[in-house]
């Protein structure tokens, strides 16, 4: 039975699609959507059309970005030898936002999970070993404490070992499980300072 009209139906269907949007929050969202300016709609849908269109992956660290290298890569005051590596970008964002880190990032988009059938080919690791070519000092692996995320800290670390570079793995203060996103700075940073080389 239909409750709405089609064009409502299918707005809720598709709102519903997002992430952590359950159908009740779609169809709140459609409704807020159908009764705003139609003004402030189009900006909305602009927005996320232009970010569709123009957001792509940063040729070096692999973040999501507006231009071929992002900021953090072309900026010549960070130091390109000292490689964070995380598991998304807004992990990234979370460590960028203690304004302590002065090295660079590699995003990994993802954690190797054999439960879910993720492995290393499916996350950005071959990008972070072709970058590892070049010149690096340290590798910080700064993926999340669960088990995906020490799954693939240790297997980056192996992989990494052989080419005598220096890995380290942010101390265990995160809580295991604890996603790096919602972790205040003070943790962050004292994680981050008492890293381990593995
Ligand atoms: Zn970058």
């Amino acid at each position: 039975m239909e409750y709405y009209s089609r064009q409502i139906s299918r707005l809720i269907e598709e709102l519903s699609r997002l992430p952590g949007v359950g159908s009740k929050s779609a169809q709140r969202l459609a409704f807020y959507i159908v009764n705003r300016p139609e003004e402030e709609v189009r900006d909305l849908a602009g927005a996320i059309l232009e970010a569709k269109k123009n957001v792509r992956y940063c040729r070096q660290c692999c973040t999501l970005t507006d231009s071929e290298l992002c900021p953090i890569c072309s900026n010549p005051k960070r130091d390109q030898k000292t490689i964070m590596v995380v598991e998304n970008t807004r992990d990234r964002a979370a460590y960028e936002k203690t304004g302590k880190y002065e090295g660079v990032y590699h995003v990994l988009h993802g954690a190797i999970s054999p439960m879910l059938g993720i492995g290393p080919n499916d996350i950005r690791l071959k990008e972070l070993m072709q970058r590892l070519q070049g010149e690096v000092d340290e590798v910080i692996i700064a993926t999340n404490s669960s088990l995906e995320g020490e799954t693939t800290a240790m297997y980056i670390s192996k992989l990494i070992k052989p080419s005598g570079i220096k890995v380290s793995r942010i101390a265990s203060g995160v809580p295991v499980g604890g996603d790096l996103e919602y972790i205040d700075q003070v943790t962050l940073l004292r994680a981050l300072e008492g890293r381990t080389e593995l």
